[in-house]
């Protein structure tokens, strides 16, 4: 059985973050939705609330799960019995930033990072333009899956 964990912030999940988990299903049999705990990162969305915003959004998909760690993301990812983690990828910092990434992973616990180029009309959906929108109530619900609108 293939399984995957697709760690992030998720402060908050975005459509850019949606597509990446359903084309993550094409891959794998199962993906852990995982929320990272990062005491360095000043949180907008309280981690509770992600968590079952996340839940909300894939209820109806057995093949997906949501869980909130707060160790190194390879040590959770043997905890949870995942040999892959999933990324996303928008342009070429996200790419140098996530090939570190992928050989630190790779070095430190012998797991296979796997990296979806974004589609072209998400590019450019980030948590932070939707929490600077949000934080000038403005409307978000284009960035934001269906069932959080
Ligand atoms: P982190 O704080 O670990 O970067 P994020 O929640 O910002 O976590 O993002 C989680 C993953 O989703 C990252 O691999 C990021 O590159 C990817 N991602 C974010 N937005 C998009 C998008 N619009 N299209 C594709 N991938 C994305």
């Amino acid at each position: 059985m293939k399984k995957a964990i697709f760690p992030g912030s998720f402060d908050p999940f975005t459509i850019g973050h949606y597509d990446i988990v359903n084309r993550g299903l094409k891959l794998f049999d199962e993906i852990v939705i995982s929320i990272g705990r990062n005491s360095a990162k000043k949180e907008t969305f309280p981690i509770r609330e992600r968590e079952e915003a996340i839940r909300k959004i894939f209820k109806d998909e057995p093949r997906i799960s949501v869980r909130i760690y707060d160790c190194l993301t390879v040590d959770f990812a043997r905890e949870v019995g995942a040999q892959f983690i999933l990324r996303g990828v928008r342009c070429v910092q996200d790419f140098e930033y996530e090939r570190n990434m992928a050989e630190a992973n790779k070095e430190l616990g012998e797991i296979e990072t796997i990296l979806l180029y974004t589609r072209p009309e998400y590019a450019h959906i980030s948590s932070t333009l939707v929490r600077d929108l949000y934080s000038y109530n403005k409307d978000v619900s284009a960035y934001v899956p269906n069932k959080l609108r």
